[in-house]
């Protein structure tokens, strides 16, 4: 396992950029003329690229603790899938 010296920041980082990426995706969505369950499915499409984003990164979406001492009962990507 590596050290990670500041694990909050490299959080913090995250999030800052998830919450950018969710104001884009509103607006983008506001702007379309998906209809409602498209946009649901677009929605749920980006949540799983955050998951990935999150997870490559090292950290669990759900709980936002680092993979491995994430204690969420069904991890959205467990430490393991994440190693190709
Ligand atoms: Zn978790």
């Amino acid at each position: 396992m590596s050290q990670s010296p500041r694990p909050s920041r490299r959080i913090f980082e995250l999030l800052k950029a998830y919450h950018e990426s969710r104001e884009n995706i509103r607006a983008l969505v506001d702007m379309s003329r998906m209809r409602e369950y498209e946009k649901v499915g677009f929605i749920d499409a980006w949540q799983e690229e955050m998951a990935d984003f999150f997870a490559d990164n090292g950290y669990c979406f759900a709980c936002n603790r680092r993979l491995e001492r994430c204690s969420c009962e069904e991890p959205l990507r467990p430490l393991a899938a994440t190693r190709h």
